[in-house]
């Protein structure tokens, strides 16, 4: 069952980060699975789900504000 994989976010496509920021462990970013998406959650590159997905980051100004200011772009 895909949802029983754990990744990193910063391998995961529901992780949403800054426009130009460097995709890192100290970076953070707003998670934007769905499911996810009502509790805020900011997260670094290196915290970790079993909602992950793998892909390339989306990117939105905002999403490593706190709270997190961008609306999730996925
Ligand atoms: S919290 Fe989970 S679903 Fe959200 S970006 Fe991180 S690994 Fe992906």
């Amino acid at each position: 069952m895909a949802e029983s994989q754990w990744g990193l976010c910063k391998d995961c496509k529901w992780w949403q980060i800054e426009p130009n920021a460097t995709v890192g462990n100290l970076t953070m970013g707003l998670c934007i699975d769905e499911k996810l998406q009502p509790y805020q959650l900011r997260v670094s590159g290196i915290s970790g789900c079993n909602r992950y997905l793998p892909g390339e980051p989306a990117r939105a100004k905002g999403s490593s504000e706190a709270p997190p200011q961008a609306e999730p772009t996925r």
